[in-house]
């Protein structure tokens, strides 16, 4: 291959071993911060439930004061069914007295439910809160180790990158810029493999002739779809590329007692 499509192709190498490193720091970044929301989202959910339980402890407070102004209407109905004189104010003071006693049986049950639902509010609270606490300690840790391990991509980045910059100094600058406008362009693949005379960047298929040339390797040649640096390099799981398979002499190696074993052999 020319030598300077061979420093191209260990370039492209490079480059996308760089691209790797910053998905992977990216990756591990993220998935500190998405942690972090679950864990600050379980505090907030516990704050949540510490507000709801207190709007229910106030609505207690209010129902109480029904049931309290329903028992202060009982006694003072008592107090006037001794004065009336009628027997209709007597049966409509009844009614009332017994409406009273209804709504007190009905407040009674409302602040049980109400007290209950307020307890199992703070109960979900406290079990979230002691989550919290939990995962707050093992994030602390799990920090530690997200900076351990971006320190050691940021070293080996380090690496490559300085084997980077040397080899772009080898490659003439003409060459460098078209390189680093194909990488720009194009997703971080400047330089291409070819396979089967189809471009492995954009997969249209380049002209027989120009694949032909590729497979020389001896000049620079550009995908004429999508201009990136072709390079050809064997395969040998394609068949175009397969070597000959040389058929092996069978009665040289061993005695054959049919077919099968030949084929076993070949594969
Ligand atoms: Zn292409």
């Amino acid at each position: 291959m020319n030598e300077e499509l061979s420093k191209l192709v260990a370039l492209q190498e490079l480059d996308t071993e760089l691209a790797g490193f910053d998905r992977e720091a990216e990756r591990i970044r993220q998935e500190l911060v998405d942690r972090e929301k679950a864990v600050k989202d379980r505090a907030i959910l516990a704050e949540q439930c510490r507000e709801k339980a207190a709007e229910l402890e106030q609505s207690r407070h209010t129902i109480k004061a029904a049931g309290e102004e329903a028992a202060d209407r009982i006694k003072e109905r008592q107090i006037k069914m001794m004065q009336v004189q009628t027997s209709r104010e007597h049966q409509a003071l009844l009614k009332e007295i017994e409406d009273a006693k209804k709504q007190i049986r009905d407040t009674e049950e409302q602040m049980l439910h109400v007290m209950e639902q307020a307890e199992a509010e703070l109960n979900r609270a406290t079990e979230l809160e002691n989550l919290y606490k939990g995962e707050t300690k093992l994030l602390t840790e799990a920090a530690k180790k997200t900076e351990e391990a971006i320190r050691k991509i940021e070293a080996r980045r380090a690496e490559v990158l300085n084997s980077r910059s040397q080899l772009a100094k080898e490659i003439p600058d003409t060459q460098i810029k078209r390189y680093e406008k194909l990488l720009s362009k194009r997703k971080g693949l400047a330089v291409v493999k070819i396979l089967g005379g189809v471009c492995q960047g954009c997969f249209m298929t380049v002209p027989p002739q120009q694949f032909n040339q590729v497979r020389k390797g001896n000049d620079i040649s550009a995908c004429p779809a999508c201009q990136r640096i072709l390079y050809y390099k064997p395969d040998p799981n394609h068949p175009e590329v397969m070597q000959p398979i040389l058929r092996p002499q069978l009665e040289d190696l061993y005695e054959s007692d049919g077919e099968d074993d030949e084929d076993e052999l070949i594969e």
